[in-house]
């Protein structure tokens, strides 16, 4: 007799008691385990008992961490039944990777964190189901712990078609004995994916649902990568490899494990009953609490080793806005393990990360506690050197105002690879995004960006004022907010007209957008009641700002 506990797909759980009568002498009964170490305590796993006749537990050690197409699990049973079980057993391949995995998955702070995060995948599953449950036309079958949910819709194979051109995987529930087409089983991910899943299912369900998918399709210019495999390096873990791997491993009450890996690969979604999901293409079939590390600075036991040769990618998130990056530098952010992002750059685009990826916040807001760049600079040799592929994102572009020469400079002194992803810098894109043209026929033929930072006459400055006053016609100055009033003035001693007009874009391309247009003169004195510039915010001096009518911001 076989049976899952928790059972796969409903998720319900079998108590001990019912299982104590299933079992007698002469009969075998298989309890399939594999997801019971994502129920926090585990009430009702057979695991440790050794007085029940003919029981056969089979465990998994890797589920819980999610390691796509990597499954290592051990069987638990009488000595003399697995004995018997291993002479019928057929050459079955483990890889290297796959012994790696089983070694790490069973160190005890691997362990101890499968337990911790059994409670945090129980309240993630808690809050999905419930998110879930509330669309009309989605039915979460009710009762399930398991760190997937069985959900019930109209068609399935429909509704996973659509979901797929979001973005989001599903697994097929038709191929389970007694189900048909009706069940899609989803996996229960961090609540940062929630509201992306079940505004997927919304578009995907329900009348008019092909429709609006087709058309909302470009809100997601990406797809999650897959994720990738995270393997703390152990030691201390004896596998002696004989005609069946057996290993000495974490529970006392083993008789005999036995470590077997599959090498199953292709559509996680069409993966056979009873099988997890594999190598996935998206978020909503990560297996249950494989959501892996905590964000931090990375410097955790559980941090995951790198997969290659490290290297850092600067990548130019654009102005503001998660829409304006480059497809390219899209791409990059989300194949890498480490993120060290800048405080200008949307935060949207670091909050779909994947499970298990390292976000590190390098700046907070301006004032507040901030990496130093000598200590930026050191997190991205770290994270490269321990074989990890990090992304630097920052806003614009990386190399204007941004410090990505000196981020890529002492990537070369470190010898560590080091490549760009250009940006669209709100130098240019702001203006645009406000209206303004930098040039404009006959009106503009040259525009300079200048930095605001240090005031006119600062002994550090490199600005020469002067030259700008009299040989550029638009200006475009960032940093600048602090020493407006006193770049206009001097601007004014230096001949530029009072009345010149100017325009001050704050916060561009985000929903706190606004844009106000003066002059010259009402930069260097603003009027009584005119709200302060705030960051972030571009000034442009000149006629441009005018060009196409004040209004047509
Ligand atoms: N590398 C960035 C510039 C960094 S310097 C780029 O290419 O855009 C920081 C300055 O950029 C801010 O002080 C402000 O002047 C400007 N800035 C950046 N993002 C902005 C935004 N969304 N709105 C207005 N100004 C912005």
């Amino acid at each position: 007799m076989v049976l899952g506990n928790p059972t796969n797909p409903t998720g319900r759980l079998h108590p001990v008691s019912v299982l104590e009568q299933l079992t007698r002498p002469g009969r075998v009964l298989v309890v399939d385990e594999a997801f019971a170490d994502a129920i926090p305590g585990e009430p009702a796993s057979l695991s440790a008992r050794r007085d029940l006749p003919g029981v056969l537990v089979v465990r998994s050690l890797t589920k819980a961490w999610g390691l796509a197409g990597l499954r290592v699990g051990y069987v638990l049973g009488e000595p003399a039944l697995l004995a018997a079980l291993r002479q019928a057993q057929p050459p079955w391949p483990v890889n290297s990777l796959a012994l790696t995995a089983l070694e790490s998955c069973s160190q005890p702070d691997a362990v101890a964190w499968v337990e911790r995060q059994a409670a945090t995948t129980a309240s993630w599953r808690q809050a999905l189901a419930a998110a879930l449950d509330e669309l009309p036309g989605v039915e979460v079958s009710a009762d399930g712990l398991a760190p997937f949910l069985l959900v019930r819709v109209a068609d399935a194979t429909a509704v996973r078609r659509r979901l797929r051109d979001l973005g989001i995987a599903v697994r097929r529930g038709d191929t389970f004995p007694g189900l048909g087409d009706q069940w899609l089983r989803i996996a229960v991910v961090g609540p940062e994916q929630h509201a992306r899943i079940v505004d997927a299912f919304a578009r995907s369900t329900g009348p008019g649902a092909a429709h609006s998918v087709a058309t909302s399709h470009a809100e997601y210019p990406g797809r999650i990568a897959p994720s990738r495999i995270g393997v703390t390096r152990v030691t201390g873990v004896t596998v002696s490899a004989a005609h069946g791997e057996t290993a000495t491993t974490k529970t006392t009450s083993v008789t005999t494990i036995t470590a077997t890996a599959s090498h199953k690969s292709g559509n996680p979604a069409e993966t056979s009953a009873g099988q997890p999901a594999g190598t996935r293409t998206a978020s909503a079939e990560q297996a249950g609490a494989g959501a892996g590390l905590p964000a931090g600075t990375g410097t955790g036991p559980t941090e995951p080793a790198g997969t290659g040769p490290g290297a850092v990618t600067l990548i130019g998130a654009g102005p503001g806005g998660a829409d304006l990056i480059t497809v390219r530098g899209w791409r990059a952010l989300h194949a890498a393990d480490v993120v060290v992002a800048d405080r200008l750059a949307d935060p949207r685009l670091t909050g779909e990360l994947r499970p298990g990826v390292v976000l590190i916040d390098a700046g907070k807001s301006p004032g507040a506690q901030q990496l130093s760049q000598d200590e930026i600079n050191q997190v991205l040799i770290k994270h490269a050197r321990a074989g990890r592929r990090v992304a630097r994102l920052k806003g614009g572009d990386p190399f204007v105002f941004g410090r990505g020469g000196e981020e890529a400079a002492a990537c070369a002194a470190a010898g560590i690879p080091c490549s760009v992803i250009p940006g669209l810098s709100s130098a240019t894109a702001g203006p645009a995004l406000a209206g303004i043209p930098l040039t404009h026929r006959e009106v503009s033929q040259s525009f300079s960006v200048v930095s605001g930072h240090l005031p006119p006459g600062h002994p550090a400055s490199r600005v020469n004022w002067a030259a700008l006053a009299a040989g550029t016609d638009t200006l475009v100055l960032l940093m600048a907010v602090r020493n407006l009033p006193a770049i206009a003035a001097h601007l004014l001693s230096l001949g530029r007209p009072a009345a010149t007009p100017a325009a001050c874009i704050e916060s561009a391309g985000t929903p706190a957008q606004r844009v106000r247009h003066l002059t010259l003169a009402g930069l260097a004195r603003p009027a009584p009641g005119e709200p302060p510039v705030t960051n972030p915010a571009i000034i442009v001096i000149g006629p441009t700002t005018r060009a196409l009518g004040a209004s047509h911001s």
